[in-house]
């Protein structure tokens, strides 16, 4: 019997009748751990969900929420703004990749993603190539929710219940390849060849009909995913070539998951457009933001005179509760020196990662930063079947982690010491025996 306070609340990404026999209940977080309903500590291995890089309830972000709540609880997005809104801009244009010096507000990854797609296709437009409405993705990609992010997203569990998707899409293959990369600790040195895959669209389609190619730098939802050596690279050669603007989706690796900022700077390709989201706010209070090149706001600033440029926004964009946990959080984030501290802890993790290589039904690792992914073998004819029980027993011992088909996908808090790199490891390691 469930209980019946848990009735009314549909939740979302959960298998809601498991749940309900056996509920899981957060109650409390500090630093590196949530606490349950049952006062257990609960370590925390996935940064709640790729958001909170700084670690749970951060003092700085806390009194910046309060205080900006008792000051100024909303303001209209339109025709007007409030002070911090321009204040955050500037200092995430002082830390973006070069030239992405422009940021447009949003409230989450997948509202970011459509906003960045819309983007692309106005821009276009107002310069002069309306037939440039074309948007690309790449197979196994995650881009949220909303039905551009499923259309141009690869997943099929986000795509098959939900009916025909935008038009004008197409995908380029993904860069999984096991046979050639499996357990390769940070990126893999084959595969930078399937980023000719778009070039075999452009011949399709015509260049003069695409508007925009969007990737993860590093694919997570799908299982954690590193670009092969030179793949970025030659994707963004092929859109200079083309005309084609390159949107990096980095909401998971933006503030510090890949050892910058941001995996652009990692990776050492600038894309044109630039979504992020969760570690934006430490995923204190929802907030997401595009990040421009300075040549695409110019387009618009040039384009024919209009009381609004770009019709787009949301009644929450730029809140400024978000507003003011982001300045928190940034704060936080350069006292601690966070946004480049997984450069200190990558060898570490990779090595404790790694050493799960030989553990009962594990097939590949796979990691860069403080991201890894530990793909097991799926249970025949049930598929995620085995990671999730993997995360039951880890829930049970006292570590988060999360599962995503039947990859186990880490993403800790980037203030993780090595301790906490330990126990999560051996609390894998003992489930994964005790599973075999
Ligand atoms: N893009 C990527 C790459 C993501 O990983 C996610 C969320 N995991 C999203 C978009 C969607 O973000 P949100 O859930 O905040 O809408």
């Amino acid at each position: 019997m469930s209980d019946p306070k848990l009735d009314a609340y549909w939740m979302p990404f959960t298998a809601n009748r498991q749940f309900k026999k056996s509920p899981r209940l957060i109650t409390g977080a500090d630093g590196m751990y949530f606490t349950d309903d049952k006062g257990r500590q609960v370590l925390d291995s996935i940064a709640g969900l790729w958001c909170v890089n700084a670690g749970h309830n951060r003092p700085r972000i806390v009194q910046a929420i309060q205080n900006q709540a008792a000051e100024l609880d909303f303001a209209p997005p339109f025709q007007m703004a409030h002070p911090k809104a321009f204040e955050l801009a500037t200092r995430l244009a002082a830390i973006a990749p070069e030239g992405l010096n422009k940021v447009f507000f949003t409230n989450s990854g997948s509202e970011s993603v459509e906003t960045a797609l819309k983007m692309a296709i106005a821009y276009h437009r107002v310069r002069g190539e309306g037939a440039r409405t074309r948007l690309i993705g790449r197979e196994r990609g995650y881009h949220g929710v909303n039905f551009g992010g499923i259309s141009v997203g690869g997943m099929v569990a986000n795509r098959k219940m939900f009916g025909s998707m935008l038009g004008g899409v197409d995908h380029i293959r993904h860069t999984h390849d096991p046979a050639r990369n499996a357990f390769t600790v940070g990126q893999p040195a084959h595969g930078a060849e399937f980023a000719e895959d778009l070039e075999r669209l452009i011949a399709l389609h015509d260049a003069s009909t695409i508007a925009a190619v969007i990737v993860e730098p590093v694919a997570g939802s799908t299982g954690v995913l590193i670009p092969p050596q030179g793949y970025l690279q030659r994707l963004r050669e092929i859109c200079d070539k083309h005309g084609i603007l390159l949107i990096f989706d980095e909401v998971i690796t933006g503030f510090g998951r890949t050892g910058q900022p941001f995996a652009a700077q990692t990776f050492g390709v600038t894309p044109d457009l630039m979504t992020v989201a969760k570690g934006l706010t430490n995923g204190s209070v929802p907030m997401g933001a595009v990040f421009a090149k300075q040549g695409i706001y110019d387009t618009f600033m040039n384009g024919p005179e209009h009381l609004i440029e770009f019709f787009h926004g949301y009644t929450y964009s730029a809140h400024p509760l978000a507003c003011a946990a982001a300045l928190g959080t940034l704060d936080t984030y350069a006292e601690d020196g966070l946004l480049t501290r997984a450069t200190q802890m990558q060898a570490m993790f990779a090595e404790a990662l790694h050493s799960l290589r030989g553990e009962p039904h594990v097939i590949d690792v796979r990691n860069i930063g403080l991201v890894g992914g530990i793909e097991l073998a799926g249970l025949p004819g049930e598929p995620a079947k085995r990671a999730f029980n993997i995360f039951l027993d880890c829930w049970d011992k006292g570590v988060l982690i999360r599962t995503t088909g039947d990859t186990i996908a880490m993403s800790p808090p980037l203030i993780i010491e090595p301790q906490h790199i330990e126990h999560i490891i051996a609390t894998v390691r003992a489930a994964l025996r005790r599973a075999a």
